[in-house]
């Protein structure tokens, strides 16, 4: 509640612990976990650089989404994505990112 007040969701990406496994990223970048409006997959968008990592297994793949791209898991072209913020929905292959709290919750 204390965040929305505040104009700003908390992530359900934790940049340190994303970042120790992608050995990317910049000081500024935030991450955004994300589902597809397409297909219904789920990814993580770097919102400073514009990437879009597709595979919570292998980190170095992802694409450039300030270009027209083709979505990743189905190839729609045009496609879009919603960011999501609640932890109960997020897939238990990303969970590895989330913030620690959130992880010890379970
Ligand atoms: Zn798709």
């Amino acid at each position: 509640m204390l965040s929305i007040l505040l104009g700003h969701t908390v992530s359900l990406i934790d940049k340190y612990a994303f970042e120790s496994r992608s050995r990317s990223g910049c000081s500024n970048s935030d991450y955004q976990l994300c589902q597809t409006e397409c297909c219904g997959r789920f990814g993580v968008e770097d919102d400073e650089l514009l990437d879009f990592y597709f595979d919570p297994t292998d980190l170095t793949r992802h694409i450039f989404i300030g270009h027209d791209v083709s979505c990743p898991f189905c190839g729609k072209q045009g496609w879009n994505f919603i960011e999501i913020d609640d932890f109960a929905e997020m897939p238990a292959e990303w969970r590895w990112a989330a913030p620690r709290d959130l992880r010890e919750r379970l």
